[in-house]
């Protein structure tokens, strides 16, 4: 880091989006691809990420301690027997990623940690700041593998995942950044939750609505959760295009389409009530060894999603899904077989949290801006253990898990701002 921002005499806002600049600048060189930047969960990336910011956190007088999971975590002074406020989010990115995704988080409460440290400003309960690992799934198949470790969730099955190159397992890789296996295999917390009054991650929106809507930045109300079917299968039977009459067809196709258009209705009817719903079906296919022009598709495989903050909402698409295939499969002969549903559950963010970040946010002069979370987050973890969680998103462009990633440094700085003023008034 250059001295000048070590050795300011006054840390204010500037200072504060100065060094904002330079460490988002330096860690995209350190990091940077063939495009983008690479922060491999458990991997070189983001441990030359998580060293660059221990050095310049010594560097700026503060103090640092990594977990049994390499976590890191940065505050004014150890803390000891006191409850404290978590702030964080990950290092890690997506192969070929954005710069910002995981980063802009941890970023904002380093920089409010080191204002207040710099400042000699004592917050009602000391700050804690945190430098995730492993949020990615890209890497090793498996998302919130740091935030995992610290509650003692991660299975046997999430250490002996492999590598989606290299086919080494991620304990191995995790033991290569220091981490006491042992420990993360015996399911122990390595965290008294106890201590910790509330957790919040900023993190940028992945989403198009905060540029849409022109918010800088905007509070969550919750992170969804999702019901998954990753192969469902639609028999109907083969025929001539050309010889069988519609009422004694069995076209997969023609039943699968008609089964996502009634699904795409109730989707806008619950929307329409105020339901909190995202439908998809990225996958759908016939069997391509059999396809051809002329043949009535005889099979389909497809895969459906549902996304909603609420449980009673994802029940509910999953019941209706169930029988429309009922319905079609009377209307058009076919038949549907599901594989397991996969579940995961929505998460839940603090009501006050909500209410006084949103406060601080009008008091600094932005709108009462808010949405729901439609990506997960280790924020989703923190709650899920039964943790006070708070989310601010802030705006970007071009979408994210990839390199152009674009967020302004103007809206980070609202998003901390925010973070900050709540810290301030908490
Ligand atoms: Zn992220």
């Amino acid at each position: 880091m250059n001295n000048k921002l070590s050795n300011a005499k006054l840390y204010d806002e500037k200072w504060i989006e100065r060094l904002a600049i330079t460490i988002f600048d330096d860690i995209a060189v350190l990091t940077k691809d063939r495009h983008g930047v690479s922060r491999e969960t458990y991997g070189k990336g983001e441990t030359d990420a998580i060293n660059y910011l221990s050095k310049l956190a010594v560097e700026l007088g503060l103090h640092v301690e990594v977990d049994d999971a390499a976590n890191v975590f940065f505050s004014s002074k150890p803390i000891v027997n006191s409850r404290y406020i978590l702030i964080g989010s990950h290092m890690d990115s997506v192969p070929l990623g954005g710069n910002f995704d995981g980063l802009a988080g941890v970023l904002a409460g380093f920089l409010i940690l080191s204002y207040l440290s710099k400042n000699k400003i004592n917050l009602s309960l000391p700050l804690k700041v945190i430098a995730l690992r492993g949020e990615e799934s890209a890497w090793y198949g498996r998302n919130y593998i740091g935030s995992k470790a610290i509650f003692g969730l991660l299975t046997k099955e999430d250490l002996n995942s492999t590598h989606r190159k290299t086919g080494e397992k991620l304990s191995k890789a995790m033991q290569s950044c220091g981490v006491d296996i042992n420990k993360i295999q015996s399911s122990t917390s390595l965290i008294d939750t106890e201590n910790i009054e509330l957790f919040i991650e900023l993190h940028i929106e992945q989403g198009p609505i905060l540029v849409d809507r022109n918010w800088p930045a905007a509070i969550v109300t919750g992170i969804r959760g999702n019901n998954r079917h990753h192969n469902i299968i639609c028999k109907g039977s083969a025929g001539h295009s050309g010889t069988i009459p519609r009422y004694l067809r069995k076209d997969s196709v023609f039943a699968g389409a008609d089964l996502i258009t009634r699904m795409d209705d109730h989707w806008n009817t619950i929307q329409q009530h105020g339901g909190d719903l995202v439908l998809t079906s990225g996958i759908f296919h016939t069997d391509s060894d059999h396809h051809a022009m002329s043949r009535i598709p005889g099979e389909i495989f497809f895969s459906f999603e549902s996304r909603s903050q609420d449980v009673a909402t994802l029940d509910a698409l999953e019941a209706l899904l169930k029988s429309e295939c009922k319905t079609i499969e009377r209307e058009r002969g076919v038949k549907f077989e599901f594989d397991d549903l996969i579940k995961s559950s929505p998460a839940e963010l603090d009501e006050v949290i909500i209410k006084n970040l949103l406060d601080a946010g009008e008091s600094l002069g932005f709108e009462r801006a808010s949405l729901p979370s439609g990506a997960g987050h280790d924020a989703a973890v923190f709650a899920n253990v039964g943790i006070k969680t708070g989310m601010i998103f802030v705006r970007n462009d071009k979408g994210s898990h990839n390199p152009y990633e674009a967020m302004d440094i103007k809206d980070f700085m609202a998003g901390l701002s925010i973070l900050k003023k709540f810290l301030i008034d908490y």
